[in-house]
């Protein structure tokens, strides 16, 4: 792979010495050459799809992420144009709890350390409204600035700023769910379903509570009542999903009927076209759908 970029990066610089030619190290070319180099005018993008997001790239235990570090360092001794693409979402569910926040400055970080010059943080790209979008994409913005900023403040900062005095109970809930993966060693990738063990039913039972006091605490103030509302739609996501595996399991199935129409209320105000990453949303399909496995009379 590297020798056709090499030559094609030759005959671009004869005529374009000004411009540069990129390449993935994804999947199958994802390791650096023994004894091959990029040319200078070569950017190699490395990928890092096959890791675990719960905890830091360099500190997990998993093989994937073990070796993807060793690939990472592998290719920082003989490039200097290493690019990162990088992966912030569950690209198979959208909208599930991610708990990915307190990793996003320490990769940010690694790359930095291993003089990588660009970095992409792949994220939901082609819907409105996945998992706490805005903060996602706050966090994304603020740690590619200044990878050292403080992880507390910047999620802090934009809980109160953007959902007012809900921002304590969302800020408990986020804390939750990060808890889980990092006290029970539970590893992540960006293709987790709604059934992995980074989520459980008494978890989700607490966020579900932590959400109400949410939407409580700013229930006299329209434009804040509704990112709440919106917010809350992946915990909702999450218990639905969870009941229509288990739609007799309590107490999950029970709050799974009472959260159906707020869910599809709030659902359509968030202009959500996707719910994973191939496929256009049918509401009216994946409602009945659900309203069937949770056996609710419609
Ligand atoms: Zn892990």
């Amino acid at each position: 792979m590297l020798f056709l970029v090499n030559r094609v990066a030759e005959a671009v610089a004869e005529k374009y010495p000004d411009k540069a030619v990129e390449t993935l190290a994804y999947q199958w070319t994802r390791k650096p050459p023994k004894t091959m180099r990029p040319r200078p005018n070569v950017i190699i993008r490395l990928c890092s799809i096959e890791c675990c997001f719960a905890h830091p790239l360099a500190e997990c235990d998993q093989e994937a992420n073990r070796r993807f570090v060793e690939d990472l360092r592998g290719w920082a001794r003989i490039c200097d144009r290493l690019w990162v693409w990088n992966y912030v979402t569950d690209f198979r569910h959208y909208l599930l709890p991610f708990p990915n926040l307190r990793v996003r400055n320490d990769n940010i970080r690694l790359f930095a350390e291993n003089h990588v010059r660009g970095v992409f943080e792949q994220d939901t790209y082609n819907t409105p409204s996945s998992e706490l979008a805005a903060l996602n994409g706050y966090i994304t913005a603020k740690f590619l600035w200044n990878p050292d900023y403080d992880e507390d403040t910047a999620i802090n900062e934009f809980l109160e700023g953007y959902y007012g005095k809900a921002a304590p109970f969302i800020r408990r809930y986020i804390d939750a769910i990060h808890d889980r993966v990092a006290e029970e060693n539970i590893h992540m990738t960006i293709w987790v379903p709604p059934t992995h063990p980074h989520l459980t039913d008494e978890l989700l039972v607490e966020a579900d509570a932590l959400w109400q006091h949410a939407e409580d605490a700013v229930r006299d103030d329209a434009v804040l009542l509704r990112r709440v509302r919106i917010g809350r739609i992946s915990v909702d996501y999450a218990i639905l999903e969870r009941a229509r595996v288990a739609p007799a399991a309590e107490p999950l199935a029970s709050l799974a009927r009472k959260r159906f129409e707020p869910f599809f209320a709030a659902l359509k105000i968030s202009g959500l076209t996707r719910i994973r990453e191939w496929n256009e949303l049918n509401v009216d399909e994946y409602r009945s759908g659900l309203a069937r496995a949770l056996k609710l009379d419609e």
